[in-house]
């Protein structure tokens, strides 16, 4: 075939994702042991791309221990649902590290939902992780993790499963890693519009392009566009400040946006910073700066989850 359609242009968005995060592993910014059991290449990106994964990952790993922290505070049992979660492995290493959940939900489009298991199945590493497990038409289900087939532009028919799955009167954190840009405004609206509706205790992170008329984010743009990938909804939320507002207009009652080059320089522990300068030779200073500020992690809270501290600036 010679056109491939939006959706799987947009799948492909899944590969990019984890081989970046394989090449930031291999080169000592991250640590994760199960990514690469995801990857058939070797994984090697730029530093510049290395550096943004390291941040971004980072940012949403401090953002998903605190929510952790909260509810352990408040005597109540973690759930997480990770939107357009791909490849992600953050559930295997959260509970490699430990922790545990009410519940562990990931969504993706059937494609995905069906590769993401086939991986699993062939590793006992993962499949210990998970313990007990059945394959059900809609994905995989264990204990406390559900692998679900869902197509987040039919919100009614996944919302329709995670009430059969989730406690909305418990906390629920929602993530969205460079997911809901791809749908249109109006679709990714419902998704944050429903969960304040539904949800009572509920955080969301989001991360995300932003500033898509500048000459950068006009060739970010046009990058992906050569790929049939559109940034849908980039012109609906350009800035921070939009970011924010998408969530407090809904009915969230606390909401933050940094830029990742903000977090990078102001977030990050000086510590953490020159460790991470030490990795490898590192020249496109100009470019990372552009890079950084063309891509932001969004916060929002309400209920008992607005005790949660957020990423703190110096
Ligand atoms: N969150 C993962 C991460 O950060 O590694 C994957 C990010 S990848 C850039 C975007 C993901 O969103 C892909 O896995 C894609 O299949 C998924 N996605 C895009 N549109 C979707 C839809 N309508 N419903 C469900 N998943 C979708």
């Amino acid at each position: 075939r010679l056109h491939k359609s939006a959706d799987e242009a947009v799948q492909e968005t899944n590969d990019d994702a984890a081989l970046s995060k394989a090449s930031a592993v291999r080169r000592g910014y991250l640590d994760d042991a199960f990514i690469t059991k995801f990857m058939k290449k070797d994984a090697r990106r730029p530093p510049i791309i290395n550096r943004g994964t390291f941040v971004r990952t980072h940012a949403i790993d401090v953002l998903v221990e605190q929510f952790h922290e909260t509810c352990r505070s408040q005597d109540a049992h973690a759930q997480i649902v990770s939107l357009g979660a791909g490849f992600d492995t953050r559930y295997f290493n959260l509970k490699k590290r430990g922790r545990s959940f009410k519940t562990y939900v990931e969504v993706d489009l059937s494609e995905i939902v069906e590769r993401k298991m086939a991986v699993i199945q062939q590793h006992s590493e993962l499949t210990d992780i998970i313990g007990e497990r059945q394959d059900v038409d809609s994905g995989l289900r264990g204990n406390d993790y559900v692998l679900m087939k869902g197509d987040l532009r039919h919100w009614k028919t996944v919302a329709e499963a995670l009430s059969h799955i989730l406690d909305f009167d418990s906390p629920i954190l929602f993530l969205s890693e460079c997911v809901l840009i791809y749908l249109n405004t109006h679709d990714s609206d419902t998704i944050v519009d429903w969960i304040s509706q539904h949800c009572l205790h509920a955080a969301f992170v989001l991360y995300e392009q932003i500033l898509p008329d500048d000459p950068f984010g006009q060739v970010m743009i046009d990058n992906l566009r050569q790929r049939h990938i559109e940034l849908k909804s980039i012109w609906t939320y350009p800035t921070l400040q939009s970011q924010i507002d998408r969530f407090m207009s809904r009915e969230w009652s606390k909401a933050f946006a940094l830029t990742i080059s903000e977090i990078h320089d102001r977030v990050l522990t000086p510590e953490i910073r020159t460790r991470i300068s030490r990795l490898e030779l590192f020249d496109e200073v100009e470019e990372w700066t552009l890079l950084g500020n063309h891509y932001c992690v969004c916060w929002a809270t309400k209920g008992r989850m607005d005790d949660m501290k957020g990423l703190q600036v110096h």
